[in-house]
Order: C-alpha cells, then structure tokens, then sequence
C-alpha cells in the first residue's frame, strides 16, 4: 500500500517553526527507532509509533492494522491513545477520542495511512485520524518509508524468535528420539545434556547425570585421565589436539567419527561409535557428542573377518590364515631357534564316503574329524583346512621332532574309532606328512608344501601312516615317473609274478580257494610287493594291464592245477581294481578266458573292494550282476573300510564277504572288537552271504572267528601267500590235521549257511 497523505492543511510557515518541526521529525524517527530495537512485539512498538507521529503531527488518533492469514488489512485494537482492554474489541475512532480527550467533542476523519514493510512484503499499516488536512505533509512523506521499515524489522525480528524457537524444538524432539546417545558438556566436563537414549544405553537417567563429570560416568577407568587432559589441551590450544597416546579422549577426537570403549553403569565395556565437536558461544565451550553402540556390529565385523578366514563348513582357519599365522611362527622361530612343526593330514579314500554316503555324509565327517583333531592338539596349535579332505596342523613351538611324531601318531589314534553316520559306521584313516623349521629361512609356502610332499610319501607307504619330509623325498617324487615307465616295461618283460594264498574253509578244513597276489619280480629291486606299485599303477591306468595279466595267469594256473593236484582248489580268487571294473570290456574279458582255459565260472572268484562297489557306477554293477548270473563268484574285499550302506549290500551281486585283516586284527586288541566282527557274521549270514576272515595270525583268533561262526579264514597263521608250485603240499591233508588240531574241539555257536 502506497502511503497515502491527504491534501494538507495550509498554515503559516516561518524560519523559526521550520526548524523546530525538523527537530520534532528528527525526534519522531528517533523514538520509532528505539521503539523498534527496544519493543518486543510489533503491537508494542506501533503503539510507540503512533504516540511518536501523533505527537509530531497533532494528529489525535492513531490505529495500527496487520494483514491477516488472508492477505487482508485488518484493524486491531492498538490504538493512540491507548484505549482499556474491555473497548479495544469495539472500539471506534470516537472511544478513542474519548478516552485521549475525555468530553472533548471532535469531528475526526482519516488522514494518513502508511505500511509496515518487511522488505517489500506489507505486514500491516499505522491509520491517522485527525481534524484537518496537515499542511507540510511533504516532510513527513520522506521519512514514512523508515518508520515502516523499522517496525518491519520488529515483525522480522519476531519471526526469527519463533523460527529458533520452532528450531530448538525441533532439535530437542531429534535429540530425545535420536537411536543414537546424545551427550553435552561443558567446560569442565560435566553432563549438561543426556537424552533418552544415552539413558538407556548407559543405565544412568538424565537425573542421575546432569552435572556430573562424564569421565566417571561412561568412560573406562584407564582412560579417564586421559579425557581430561584432553578438555583441557583443547580449551588451552583452542582447538583439537592428537597427542597419539590417548585415542579415547575428546581433544584428539573432536570432529571426526571414532570408534571407542565405553562402560554403562553396570560396569559392561562395549564399543562405541562417537562423533563429537565444540560450540563456542563468546567465551563458553560446550562439547557434544553423539554416541551409538557398535556392539552389533562389531560383532558381523568379526562375523565376516572370520569368515574369510576361515573355513565355513568347519570353523577351522583356512589357507590364508594358516599361511599367515605359520609366517608368524617362523618369524618366530628365526628369533628364538624354537623349532615348529607343520603337520599334513589327508584322509585316506575320503572320496569314497562321499561317494557311497553322499556329500552330506561325508559333510558331517569332515566336522567330526576336525573335531577330533582338534581334541589331540595344544591351545597355541592351529588346525585349518586347505580344501575336501586336506587338514594342516600348525604346532608353534615344538621341543623336538618326536614330539612331532607323537603329535601325529595321538591324531591318527584319535581317528581309530569308527565315524557314526547314518546308522553305518564309517572308518576314517589318515595319512600324515610332517614338515621341520628351526629357522625363517624358509616360506610359509615352501613349509607348506614340504609337508604335503611327505604326506604323499606316506600315502605310497600305506594308508594310515605318518612320514616325515626329508630332502631326499623330493628326489623320491621325480622317481616316480621313473617307476612307471619301469612297470610298462616290467610288465612287456614277464617281471610280474602271481603269489597264491589259501583260504580254508573251517566247516571242511578244506583249502576251498586261493587268493593270487601280484608280484613284481624286479630286476634290481627285487621281489615287490603290490602295495608299492599298485597304488600308482591304480592311477597312471596302469592296474588295468597288470589286472589282465593277472585274470589270464590265474586262470591259466587253476587249470594246470586242476591237471597236477589230487586235491586242487575249488576257486582263484583274483583282485578287481575299480578301473577293471569301471571297463565295459570285462565281462567278454572273463567269458573269454573261461573259455579259453576250460574252467568253469564258479571255479573264479573276482574280489571287489567295498568302496569300490558302494560307488555309484550303476554300469558296473549290472556288469557284476551278469558275471554272477554266469556263475562267477562275487566278493566283497576289505568289508568294513569303507562305508556300505548294510540295506544296500544285500542288494548287490555278492556271494560272499571279506572282513578287512585291520577287525580281526583288532579282536582282542580294543573292547568290543569280538563283537564287532560277531555282529558282521550274523548280519552277513541274515543275508545269505558266507564270511571270510583274513590276516588271521593267531590261534586265539582262529579260534574265537570259528566260534562266532566265520566260514573261512586266511591269514599268515595257516600259510603266507606262496609261489603256485609249493600250494600242492597245503592241499593235502596237512594244512586240514593242522586246523583241526589248533581248533581242538572248539564248536561253532551259529551254523553256516547251506
Ligand atoms: P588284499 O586284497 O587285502 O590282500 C590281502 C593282503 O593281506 C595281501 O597283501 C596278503 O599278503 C596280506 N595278508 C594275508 N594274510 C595276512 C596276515 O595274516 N597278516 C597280514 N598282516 N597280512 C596278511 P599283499 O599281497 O601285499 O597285497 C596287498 C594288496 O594289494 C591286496 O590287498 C590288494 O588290494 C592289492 N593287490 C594284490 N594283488 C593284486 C592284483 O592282482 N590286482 C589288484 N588290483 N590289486 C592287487
Ligand atoms: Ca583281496
Ligand atoms: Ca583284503
């Protein structure tokens, strides 16, 4: 609204009233202006205004308007003069002349008008009344744009009051609901501020802690002092200070976000996440700060670092770990000259309980072996896992390599016991390679495979052993290449050899059958025996030409018997590999060599080894059922090593069992041992299978395998497997008297089956 002046009044003007009307103007502004830095409100300081222009201009009546919530100009009840509360609401120009003027009887009409003006925003209006026109409206003209603006300044003034206002609320809503801890200080270190949260997260309330000092409150003990410094190395230098030695103070903190211990007030410590700065006001200091358990997640922190090192399946550390804490060890083993040791375990034929169990199964056995280990070792020993069925054992310090060995041996003594897996009983057995530092002269890396090269060479030694690595092993490695293109050549050169054992059948005291083992006659090494070539023959391939040599040399054998024995063998027992069996050939192979040598099929017997069997190469299974549909005869080798299910075995082309050497070797050595192999006999009966007991050594287990019932036993006890041509003196009657007398009157307790 432009201020609008009404014509003025004319008046006489001369020199000296012209002065003293620009000293009254002068007054005016000057009382609007202090009106308007001294007023609270723009009501107080319009009333001030409209004495002010009143007084200058004789005008009586004065009335302020602001602009309502719709933009329009509304009149209000401030009025010059000041007219009572009771009025104000209906009050009228005349009320107000009235209560200026009591009795006085004047005729007033509006004369100015002008706008109170934020910026160019018009807030409200100061309304003249007077009698006349004002004759020098001109001057006053001028300076109605500064009295509206300085009452403006009230209204913008005011505005600012409610938006802190409005803001302080705001911030002490946030504060209160804040997930986060929020704490003040002040200078010397006591609580000033403490929300809801801080008085859940710390146990302390908002009561309990204003006033206190913070560092007794929620700060661990050792580093109180350090807190305190640290206020007062800030309130010294004026700003944020890292001295490095006290992290967990607020001087070497403020303004960045760090993580910190705290206590609550039941004396727990957890791990705080602080962001903490200072607000300077003049010469006062308030530190706040807020603060959020990290509790959670430093605990998924550790979560995923363990994690990556470690191995999910068994918690245990994996490679990188291991690699990292051996390096550790054999920096420590360069400065103190302890030597450590590093201990390679691989199950022997792991695979094959995976195969015959299902991953699953063999899942819960990995956890259970490492269970086990991990019961043979020491507190500061590490036990990872590098992959499948590899476990390493890290032993920091160790006094001696017998201690080394001892560790091993008590390792593989805690795998002897059978795993329990879904009702079957699965028997584990390591092989373990173990690797000697005594300076850092050598990597982790380089340890680590040295251990694995003197795991290999126990595997070639046998299942279930230990070895330790030696430089020459290495050289022994290259020499196994070397040895394979030896065996081609032994095998085209006729070196290999058939060793024959007997096995007796305890009804008839019989030699029922022989078992062929291969030989391997070496030129320079000697007699060989086939754990030291088959298990490579097994896998360069090569097995499957020493197992034809051997099906076509047993079966040539049986018939010269059967021409030069009174008394031969009713069977040859000859040994499958996985291999031979895994070929479609082998049933033309077999009903070609009957053939060929006149035999009949029930005079060769094929031994299979459990594990291979139990996998699930349903080929070769249907090529064993038709063997046996042509009448050969079918046996289980090594039963118990590896993981049948019994349900399973029933279902199988087998005539007969085998129970592996290590049961009855272990039938008085372990409780329940007898029992164990009782049970097998009864189960294997149940089926309609006959049982066979080899490795029988003494005559107290002939004995014992008699009463429980086995059917035929083999083992050094009765005869070592022998060259074919000295198996006609065991055929007679001897070897039968020699049973007969070792068993002297011992009975069977369960009949064989017919
Ligand atoms: P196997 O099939 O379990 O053969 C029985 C092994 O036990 C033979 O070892 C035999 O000499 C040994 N043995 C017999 N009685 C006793 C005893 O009372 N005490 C002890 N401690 N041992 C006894 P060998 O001849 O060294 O054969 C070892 C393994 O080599 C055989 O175990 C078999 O798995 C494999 N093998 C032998 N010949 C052949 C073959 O022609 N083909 C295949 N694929 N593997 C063969
Ligand atoms: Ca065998
Ligand atoms: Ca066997």
């Amino acid at each position: 609204m432009e201020a609008f002046v009404h014509p003025p009044r004319q008046t006489a003007d001369d020199g000296e009233s012209g002065l003293r009307r620009a000293a009254g103007l002068a007054t005016m502004v000057q009382r609007v202006a202090v009106a308007a830095n001294e007023a609270a409100s723009l009501e107080e300081a319009a009333a001030a205004a409209l004495a002010a222009v009143s007084d200058f201009t004789g005008w009586p009546v004065g009335r302020l308007h602001l602009v309502d919530g719709a933009g329009a100009l509304r009149p209000t009840s401030v009025w010059h003069p000041a007219v009572s509360v009771e009025s104000a609401v209906d009050s009228t120009v005349d009320s107000a002349v009235d209560a200026a003027h009591p009795g006085a009887d004047i005729d007033l009409a509006p004369v100015l008008t002008f706008p109170v003006l934020v910026g160019t925003e018009e807030v409200g209006a100061l309304e003249f009344f007077g009698a006349g026109q004002l004759d020098d409206a001109a001057e006053l003209d001028a300076v109605l744009g500064i009295l509206g603006a300085q009452l403006g300044r009230v209204v913008e003034r005011e505005r600012a009051a409610v938006a802190s206002r409005r803001n302080e609320e705001l911030n002490r809503e946030i504060i209160a609901t804040a997930h986060d801890s929020f704490i003040s200080l002040d200078a010397s270190g006591r609580v000033t501020e403490w929300n809801r949260q801080a008085e859940t997260q710390f146990g302390w309330t908002r009561e309990d802690v204003l006033g206190e000092v913070l560092a007794d409150l929620i700060i661990p003990p050792e580093d109180r002092e350090a807190h305190t410094r640290g206020i007062q190395r800030y309130l010294e230098a004026g700003h944020a200070t890292n001295d490095g030695h006290a992290p967990n103070c607020i001087g070497s903190v403020l303004g960045q976000r760090v993580e910190l211990e705290a206590v609550d007030r039941s004396g727990r410590r957890f791990p705080i996440e602080m962001t903490a700065w200072a607000v300077h006001d003049g010469d006062h200091v308030v530190f706040h700060a807020f603060i959020q358990d990290i509790t959670l997640r430093k605990a998924v922190e550790r979560d995923l670092e363990h994690r990556s090192m470690h191995d999910p399946l068994t918690g245990l550390a994996n490679r990188g770990l291991l690699i990292d804490r051996l390096s550790a060890a054999l920096e420590q083993t360069g400065a103190t000259g302890t030597p450590l040791a590093l201990l390679f375990v691989d199950l022997d034929r792991f695979k094959n309980v995976n195969d015959s169990l299902g991953h699953d199964a063999g899942d819960r056995v990995l956890v259970a072996v490492a269970d086990r280990v991990a019961g043979a070792l020491r507190e500061d020993d590490t036990l990872a896992r590098l992959s499948g069925d590899e476990f390493v054992v890290l032993r920091p310090a160790t006094a001696t390599p017998e201690e080394a060995v001892e560790l091993a041996n008590r390792i593989l003594a805690q795998l002897e016991e059978p795993f329990l897996v879904r009702d079957t009983e699965a028997y584990v057995s390591a092989s373990i390679g173990i690797a000697l530092a005594s300076d850092a002269t050598v990597s982790a890396e380089k340890l680590l495979a040295d251990a694995d090269l003197a795991m290999y060479r126990a595997k070639e030694r046998g299942k279930g052993v230990l070895e330790l690595f030696d430089v020459a092993l290495r050289i022994r490695l290259t020499d196994r290449i070397e040895t394979e293109r030896e065996l081609r050549r032994g095998i085209e050169d006729g070196e290999l050899v058939a060793y024959y054992q007997p096995l007796i059948d305890l009804g008839s005291r019989r030699v029922v059958g022989v078992e062929a083992l291969v030989r391997w006659q070496h030129p320079r090494r000697g007699l060989l025996l086939p754990d030291s070539f088959i298990p490579m023959a097994e896998e360069t391939g090569l097995v499957n030409r020493v197992g034809d040599w051997m099906l076509r040399e047993a079966c040539r054998q049986m018939k010269q018997w059967q021409a030069e024995l009174a008394d031969p063998p009713s069977w040859v027992a000859v040994n499958l590999s996985v291999r031979q069996v895994e070929r479609p050939g082998l049933v033309d192979t077999v009903t070609g060599l009957l053939a060929e040598y006149g035999l009949e099929p029930g005079q060769l017997l094929l031994e299979i080894t459990e594990s291979a069997i139990m996998r699930d190469a349903q080929a070769g299974i249907e090529r064993l059922w038709r063997l046996r549909e042509l009448g050969v005869r079918i046996s289980i080798d090594d039963f118990g090593t590896g993981y049948s299910s019994l349900n399973r075995l029933r279902r199988l082309p087998v005539d007969s069992l085998k129970v592996d050497r290590s049961f009855v070797a272990d039938m008085f050595v372990s409780t329940g041992g007898t029992a164990l192999v009782e049970a097998v006999i009864t189960m294997s009966h149940s089926f309609g299978l006959r049982v066979v007991a080899e490795g029988v050594e003494t005559v107290e287990q002939l004995r014992e395998l008699f009463r429980l019932g086995c059917d035929e036993v083999q083992g050094y006890l009765l005869s070592r497997p022998i060259p074919p041509e000295r198996l006609g003196a065991l055929c007679g009657p001897v070897l039968a008297a020699e049973v007969d007398q070792q068993l002297n009157g011992e009975r069977p307790r369960q009949p064989a089956p017919s």
